[in-house]
Parts: structure tokens; C-alpha cells; sequence
């Protein structure tokens, strides 16, 4: 399986990375995408990818930190991204639910990072919250070339009809055990090339919520819940969404294709 989506650099991994890393490989986590979304993070998450071969990046600026990044960062951002091993551009989105950023720095940052993934040929990192139609709006105005994946998707299945049209996929986490009845809704009918697994590790552990910090290993909770409602095996959904990972980030995560 492939985590598209954690954040191992997070402080709160100081103390046991390599072994969240070992405990990974053992559930069956092949790869994971780590996701440095402000520019202290991107250095830490590099000397993450370089000491273990099956790290990818994406990098970018979260909505929450748009508004204490300069618009000159945008040039070393480019820069980042040319690295071999980040296979996509993100976090990045709108997030007004939390609000740590005006909601104009928040949109030109949004705006600009899908300008850089066109530029460079990748997907982006959508991460939204409490603004969902907005986010999609600026998404099927701009159509980002290489797609990207709605990160924590958490909406129905009339969300997921506009992602399909704008060649967006979704990625699946933690919340599909909390039982939101839409979203189970969604992932049951949802186009099968659509569903991609996701962590956010250290955040949104899946049920039953025991160890308070959500790891890539954690994956395993939620195969079960997505098998149920695809009528897939584990397999299928190990086999499944793996493709549709390596189908969006391109070769990489997992070798060649
Ligand atoms: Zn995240």
C-alpha cells in the first residue's frame, strides 16, 4: 500500500521515526508521500526521503501558513520541486474553518502552486476545510493538467462527480471510520480509479482512536472499512488503490511502472 499523504517530519515522530517507518513496512506500506507544507519543513523532509528510499515529497504552502509566506518563496519552491523525489506540489488549498490566514493570501498562494505544478507536469495536494465550493470553483476554472487528489475527503457523492470531471481522485483516511454516512455513501459508488490511502499521520488516527497519534502504519484500520464497502478483499484494495497512487504521482511512488 502507499500512504499519499503523512507528515513523519512532525515533532511529534522525533522519538520513534525509524521504528514508525520499520512498523510501516510491516502492516504493508510500501511508499508514503511525506507532505512538507511550509518552507522549514521541506530540508527535514529531504534528509527524511534521502536516508529512507521509499519516502516521496510533495511540497508546497498550506493554507494556514499562506499568510507568514513571502511571495518570494515562490522561486525556491520551484526549486524544491525539480528534486527527483517530490512527485507532487501541495499542500495547498483553502482552509476556512481555522482561518490562520487571511482568505486573500490564502487564494494566491492556492492559485499560484497550481500555476507551479502545470509549469512542471505535477499533480497538487488539495487540502480544504469549510471550503469546499470555493475550492472546487477555483479548481475546475484553472482544470491543474497533471490532476491532484482531494486530501481527507470527507463529502458526498456530489463532490465526488465534480472531482471525476476534473480528473481529481480522493483520498481516503481515517475518517472513513467515524461513520459519516455521506462519505460512505461516496467511497461505496465512487469510480474505482478514484481512491487513493491516505494517513495525515499524525493526525485523524482511524477507530478506535487508542494511540492519539495517527501513523502510516495505522493504513491497516482502514482497509477493512473500504473492503466492506467496495465488496473488494484486502487485496483488491491494496492492488486498487497502489495503481491509482502510482497513476496520479506518475512512476514513482514504487519504481518504474
Ligand atoms: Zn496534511
Amino acid at each position: 500500500m502507499i500512504d499519499t499523504h503523512c507528515h513523519l517530519c512532525d515533532r511529534r515522530f522525533d522519538k520513534d521515526r525509524v521504528h514508525v517507518l520499520d512498523r510501516a513496512r510491516h502492516s504493508g506500506v510500501t511508499h508514503l508521500i511525506e507532505i512538507a507544507y511550509a518552507p522549514e519543513i521541506v530540508p527535514r523532509a529531504h534528509d527524511l526521503a534521502r536516508e529512507h528510499a521509499n519516502v516521496y515529497l510533495a511540497v508546497g504552502v498550506h493554507p494556514g501558513e499562506s499568510g507568514r509566506v513571502g511571495d518570494d518563496y515562490l522561486a525556491a519552491l520551484r526549486d524544491h520541486a525539480r528534486h527527483p523525489r517530490v512527485v507532487a506540489i501541495g499542500e495547498t488549498g483553502l482552509d476556512f474553518y481555522r482561518d490562520h490566514a487571511p482568505r486573500a493570501d490564502q487564494e494566491r498562494w492556492f492559485r499560484a502552486q497550481v500555476r507551479l505544478a502545470d509549469e512542471l507536469g505535477l499533480p497538487v495536494v488539495i487540502h480544504q476545510r469549510s471550503a469546499l465550493e470555493e475550492t472546487l470553483a477555483i479548481l475546475e476554472t484553472m482544470r491543474p493538467a497533471a490532476g491532484g487528489v482531494l486530501h481527507c475527503f470527507d463529502d458526498g457523492p456530489a463532490a465526488v462527480e465534480r472531482a471525476a470531471a476534473i480528473g481529481f481522485k480522493l483520498g481516503i483516511g481515517g475518517v472513513l471510520t467515524y461513520g459519516h454516512a455521506p462519505l460512505e455513501e461516496a467511497v461505496r459508488t465512487a469510480p474505482a480509479e478514484m481512491l487513493v490511502l491516505e494517513t495525515d499521520a499524525p493526525y485523524l488516527e482511524p477507530e478506535p482512536r487508542s494511540l492519539r497519534r495517527n501513523e502510516p502504519g495505522l493504513l491497516a484500520r482502514i482497509v477493512p472499512r473500504l473492503a466492506e464497502l467496495r465488496g473488494w478483499t484486502a487485496a483488491d484494495v491494496d492492488r486498487i488503490t497502489t495503481a491509482n497512487a502510482r497513476d496520479l504521482f506518475r512512476a514513482p511512488p514504487g519504481g518504474p511502472a
